[in-house]
């Protein structure tokens, strides 16, 4: 079960901040406060990178069996421990326990299992000069790096950063975001468990701006993986650039779904319910901007509205809840916020946008129905900025030109969506949308081997497979003369 005190995870040992402050941590359920996580500094932030290259000759140099082996213990213990994790991230986040159960800790297990084998396939390539020399190309761990998560899929992307790191043989600075922090602390327990050498991972805990801050700037820490908002990876990448750090950032989107008259309209409708709505619609690849040809437009409007209204908000631990509350009381009143400026653009709210009130003992908690509105153009804030929340917007189009010519409108390009039954003019679609993902009759379809991220401000770099294995490893070239 969770603790009230959550405490750093540094050179193998659980410790309070240096400072001794700590921060509240909030069940969004209910409002109140469950526990304190500890308020981490630069000071924090030394020791665990003294720790984690103390750790680093000897975790990068056991071999990918011994890493293979520690990992996939790891990951065995987050299986026996599903249930505990999964209460543990619902009453952290507010999410409802189905999604916790059925996609954020099978995923972190995943996560860890299959960086923990794929350390064992990964290769380099060689290059043959006939008759003069051979190249060869070494990987290397890069040394200390640094882990940023954020609080959406808190378990789920804390794994998907630090397992491909420890497996290329790096050892890992990482740091939850503070509004989620308990299920990276549950995993350090697990950790010391399943036998990680101290040092090779460190968790520390705190404000973005202070112990995620130290993070980006310490001189030793060589690569950071950031998965958060745009404005934040800017200020990451303008601290980190200068000092010639290796960056990946996953950052922020407005993902549009493209509906076709000739789509199967029972799986495009249900799906976009799915692709709305899930995790609240807390979900980087979530469609927020949803184009639909207009013969079907509004069967498929009025369709989707219905379904929403039939989705049930509410406490996050019972079984039937579709919708549990928002991940915070400024969250919620950010989404509201957009949903006040929709009206203000001239946009009409179909359904949704009310805060709920469960009674009894969850009447603090965050909860907001989930809305659909229509009537914004394009170009709007609406229409612009990412809301991240349980909002959608539907607008019309006429011809595959226009539908593209709006999906590309935005300055953001993660994830993207096409339903149609013309494989050809899907895959021309493909080609020119903006996005480095892109959903062909299907949502969130994720196979853990293909590269992920996104295009314009929606980051830089890719994460998965090798993808993400290259970026733990530095490439060094070496030729040998005949
Ligand atoms: P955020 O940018 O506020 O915080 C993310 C993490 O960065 C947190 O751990 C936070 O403490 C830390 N942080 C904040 N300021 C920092 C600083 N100056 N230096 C170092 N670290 C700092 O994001 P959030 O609100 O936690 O998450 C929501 C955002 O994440 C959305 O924009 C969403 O689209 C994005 N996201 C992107 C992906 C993706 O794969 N592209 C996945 C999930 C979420």
């Amino acid at each position: 079960m969770t603790e009230q005190q959550v405490k750093n995870y540094i050179g193998g040992t659980l410790v309070p901040a240096h400072s001794g402050l700590w921060l509240d941590n909030y069940n969004p359920s209910n409002g109140q406060v469950y526990s304190y996580i500890p308020d981490s500094n630069a000071e924090d932030v030394q020791q665990a990178v003294e720790a984690a290259e103390k750790a680093f000759p000897p975790w990068s140099g056991c071999g990918a069996q011994e890493r293979y082996r520690i990992m996939n213990s790891i990951a065995d213990l987050i299986a026996e421990r599903r249930e505990e994790l999964a209460q543990a991230e619902s009453m952290d986040s507010g999410k409802a326990i189905g999604t916790s159960r059925s996609v954020d800790i099978p995923r972190a297990e995943a996560n860890i299992r299959f960086f923990a084998t794929a350390i064992l396939h990964f290769g380099s390539e060689s290059h043959h000069m006939e008759g003069v020399a051979v190249n060869y190309t070494l990987r290397q761990p890069i040394g200390v790096v640094g882990c940023i998560s954020p609080w959406n899929l808190p378990l789920y992307l804390f794994t998907w950063k630090i397992a491909p790191a420890l497996a290329a043989g790096n050892c890992v600075v990482a740091k939850p975001s503070e509004l989620t922090p308990m299920t990276a602390f549950l995993l350090s327990k697990i950790c010391l468990e399943a036998g990680l050498p101290p040092g090779v991972l460190n968790i520390v805990h705190g404000l973005g701006s202070k112990a995620g801050q130290a993070i980006v700037e310490h001189p030793k820490i060589k690569a950071l993986s950031f998965t958060g908002g745009t404005a934040t990876g800017r200020i990451l990448a303008a601290t980190a650039a200068p000092m010639f750090k290796k960056l990946s950032l996953e950052l922020g989107g407005k993902n549009p779904n493209l509906v076709f008259a000739d789509c199967d309209f029972e799986k495009a409708v249900s799906t976009t319910v799915r692709s709305s709505f899930a995790n609240n619609g807390q979900i980087c690849l979530c469609g927020s901007r949803i184009y639909i040809e207009r013969p079907i437009y509004e069967k498929f409007r009025d369709e989707l509205v219905r379904r929403t209204k039939a989705l049930k908000v509410g406490d996050p631990f019972d079984d039937k809840t579709d919708q549990g509350a928002l991940v915070s009381k400024q969250h919620r009143e950010k989404v509201m916020g957009y949903l006040a400026l929709a009206k203000k653009e001239g946009g009409t709210i179909l359904c949704g946008g009310e805060p709920i009130d469960p009674g009894g003992a969850l009447s603090g908690g965050y909860y907001l129905s989930p809305a659909v509105a229509e009537g914004l153009p394009n170009t709007c804030r609406t229409n612009q900025e990412e809301i991240f929340g349980p909002v959608v917007t539907l607008q019309p189009f006429d011809t595959e030109e226009e539908a593209l010519a709006l999906a590309n409108g935005v300055v953001y390009g993660l994830s993207s969506t096409i339903w149609t039954s013309d494989i050809g003019r899907a895959s021309r679609i493909a080609g020119r949308i903006q996005a480095g993902i892109v959903w062909i009759n299907c949502w969130l379809l994720r196979d853990l081997r293909t590269p992920f991220g996104g295009v314009k401000n929606s980051g830089v770099g890719r994460e998965g497979g090798t993808e993400a294995l290259r970026f733990f490893t530095e490439a060094k070239n070496v030729c040998v003369r005949y």
